[in-house]
């Protein structure tokens, strides 16, 4: 049988939010990979699979990578199915990529299933259309958090236009508000911060860019967390920009 690890995304923790694909994938496997932030209750759908977990909340204490890619490559090549579980999407900050290409150099078939990243849901959840028809032409996902300490182009992303989803910045909501307000970003461009996004203990906190990091001490916010910062962010319900109403869409359908 010809070695295959399935790379998938497991959502953002909502077990409905699974893809079908991924349901599949798990119902087939002999064995799963599980990473921190995968919510056990997608467990479900791999009742006869062996369950590893290699992040912190498995006990042990963040498992190096070079581990992870040696078992994922045992137990292809013992002929299982291997399913290598990620939250959210494998390939948004989930080193999908990377795991992906160090299979493939070893001759181990990979397929990769999408997840609902976290910025995505998390935005959804808290009514927040990331991109908005006069408000927000884009998005842009980015992390504050480096292996290398090197820094985001933090005046590129002020001045970009697009709204800004920021994964892992719980620790560095303070260089982030500086960083953007030197950039030339309005201090009272709105933020959301969204922690434990499509979970029952969701909880969300509406702020601005100046006010960001002291409201979010009082809020006690806690990883994970995502940032949504832009004008589509703001509390009150925003009506669309004054394109004119023959959009492509509406001309489409006429
Ligand atoms: N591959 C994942 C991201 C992994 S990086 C994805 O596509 O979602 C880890 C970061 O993702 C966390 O620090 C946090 O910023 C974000 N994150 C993951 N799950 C989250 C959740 N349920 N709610 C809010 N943020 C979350």
């Amino acid at each position: 049988m010809s070695a295959k690890v399935w790379l998938v995304g497991a959502g953002p923790g909502d077990p409905e939010l699974l893809t079908l694909k991924a349901v599949r994938a798990l119902n087939e496997a002999d064995v799963v990979l599980i990473d921190d932030l995968v919510n056990e209750a997608v467990l479900q759908h791999c009742p006869r699979a062996r369950i590893i977990a290699v992040g912190k909340r498995g006990g042990c204490r963040s498992t190096p990578q070079a581990f992870i890619h040696r078992l994922m490559l045992r137990y292809a090549r013992q002929g299982k199915c291997v399913v290598r579980l990620k939250g959210g999407d494998p390939c948004i900050f989930g080193r999908g990529g990377e795991e992906a290409q160090w299979l493939r150099e070893r001759g181990v078939e990979v397929e990769l299933v999408n997840g609902i990243t976290a910025g995505l849901a998390g935005a959804t959840q808290c009514d927040i259309p990331l991109t908005l028809r006069g408000v927000a032409r884009g998005v842009t996902l980015v992390t504050a958090h480096t292996q290398d300490g090197s820094s985001l182009n933090w005046k590129a992303l002020a001045q970009g236009g697009t709204t800004l989803v920021v994964y892992m910045g719980v620790a560095k909501l303070s260089e982030i508000r500086e960083q953007l307000l030197l950039g030339g970003l309005a201090a009272d461009t709105p933020v959301a911060m969204i922690e434990n996004a499509s979970l029952a203990h969701q909880r969300e906190c509406r702020s601005d860019l100046s006010a960001m990091e002291e409201d979010a001490r009082h809020f006690e916010l806690k990883s994970p967390a995502i940032l949504v910062i832009g004008a589509v962010a703001a509390a009150t319900s925003l009506s669309c920009g004054s394109e004119p109403a023959g959009d492509e869409q509406t001309r489409a359908m006429g």
